[in-house]
């Protein structure tokens, strides 16, 4: 059977042949770096800004289309020559003066200027987003276009390199290295690189009148953005990240950046959300009594699996959420809390009673997000663990994020792997796990 994901659009197609947001992402060519230069006024929330946008052709194109959002495009140049652009809902398409070569690198720059809002869609509104005092980024899945044109697929990851002046006051975190950051009069200029390949939901703009703390420079570097009225109840809710980092990187093999950020907003928010090196936690998740330390894990848990390793296609979201839901209890365990294995009676219990409607490896669009998703990806993981035994899971652990690292992953992959490390087949244990509705018993 031919997979969607593998079907080959047509030359300019505004599809990326997603088996769940078909819609997100285009054919025809695939993103090498994106370079963007933003200058962002927090009180009206403008935006102006140029987007750069390094390409190959991967058929002769006479069109193509990016995902966008609503700006006012001021010009669109292709290979430095003025180029012809239609709109029509959230895609962009471009009509080069010449034709591009299959095969051939071109460049796509786009000046736009607007208020950047968030994009209805299933899961609400997403992507750039005012704060009280500052902006906010958090796109997954489909936020992207709401600040940048782009390529909004996570199997088309790119570089980036990105440029934004705002107001001197605020404190700026952008999912990348900072470079260089240049203070004049009233507005500072921050430059960030993003070496490693990144879908573009994982990017991520961070605008606030926060403290930077450096949690650790030896090891993984750590730093946190923070309003100062949560310094003190930071330090104790966050005061065991860096021996997580420790135990993740143990499990998991080495922390695949080269920097870890958080970010704590003012406001609150419904749940925290993980960007390349960086994730974003609201005021209501710090409370000084560690109440929500299995989030830390579980976002932190994401920079492997999710950021490094990046789903194909959306219906692989189990590859993201049970991973990172299976070392909240693993690092409960390790640290003297509830063992892995009481937390997944716990939740095997709890799931038992939810209707048995969901596959995990296919579970539909609508319900990506769904808790099932997340907790039954955990389980899968420790009934893998109980029937394969340590000695096999923890290297098989380690060697999917070490072979697949920045690259992109399926479960049909994952599968493989797992029985390359078992010596035999395990279709009966994943056609169970994976496939059936019902929800197999845990073992012993
Ligand atoms: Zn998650």
């Amino acid at each position: 059977m031919i997979s969607k994901a593998s079907a080959q659009p047509s030359p300019g197609a505004d599809t990326s042949g997603d088996s769940y947001l078909p819609h997100h992402g285009n054919g025809g060519y695939r993103v090498r770096h994106y370079d963007l230069e933003l200058d962002y006024k927090i009180g009206p929330n403008r935006l102006s800004a140029s987007a750069a946008i390094t390409a190959e052709a991967t058929q002769a194109l006479s069109r193509f289309t990016l995902d966008f959002g609503e700006f006012r495009i001021n010009r669109v140049l292709v290979n430095g020559k003025p180029a012809k652009y239609t709109r029509r809902a959230h895609k962009l398409q471009v009509k080069p003066a010449k034709s591009l070569a299959l095969g051939s690198e071109f460049l796509v720059e786009v000046h736009y200027v607007g208020n950047p809002r968030p994009l209805p869609g299933l899961w609400g509104d997403i992507g750039w987003d005012e704060l009280t005092d500052g902006s906010l980024v958090a796109s997954q899945p489909v936020g992207a276009p709401s600040w940048f044109p782009c390529n909004d697929h996570p199997a088309d990851k790119a570089t980036y390199r990105v440029t934004l002046t705002t107001s001197s006051p605020y404190l700026v975190a952008v999912t990348g290295n900072l470079v260089s950051r240049y203070t004049r009069a009233s507005t500072t200029q921050w430059v960030f690189e993003r070496p490693e390949p990144t879908p573009t939901y994982l990017m991520s703009v961070q605008i606030g009148r926060y403290d930077d703390i450096v949690l650790v420079s030896g090891g993984v570097p750590q730093r946190a953005a923070v309003p100062p009225r949560l310094r003190r109840a930071f330090a104790r809710d966050f005061g065991r990240q860096v021996q997580i980092m420790d135990s993740l990187q143990r499990m998991f093999g080495p922390y695949p950046f080269g920097e870890y950020v958080v970010v704590v907003t003012d406001d609150d928010l419904d749940d925290p959300i993980e960007a390349q090196g960086m994730s974003i936690f609201g005021a209501n998740h710090v409370d000084g009594r560690r109440t929500h330390e299995r989030l830390v894990v579980h976002e932190l848990a994401h920079q492997w699996f999710g950021n490094s390793l990046t789903v194909a296609d959306w219906r692989h979201i189990w590859l993201n959420e049970g991973f990172a839901t299976y070392a909240e209890w693993l690092w409960s365990e390790e640290s003297g809390g509830q063992s892995a294995h009481a937390w997944a009676k716990t939740w095997h219990a709890r799931m038992k009673l939810k209707p048995a409607d969901l596959r995990l490896a296919d579970p539909g669009v609508s319900r990506m997000f769904d808790e099932r998703v997340y907790k039954r990806g955990g389980l899968l993981l420790h009934a893998l663990r109980s029937e394969l035994g340590d000695a096999v899971f923890f290297p098989l652990v380690k060697a999917w994020a070490m072979e697949n690292r920045h690259g992109l992953v399926t479960t049909a992959g994952f599968v493989a792997l797992a029985e390359r490390f078992a010596g035999r087949s395990l279709t009966a244990f994943f056609d169970a796990w994976l496939d059936a509705p019902a929800l197999p018993p845990l073992p012993a």
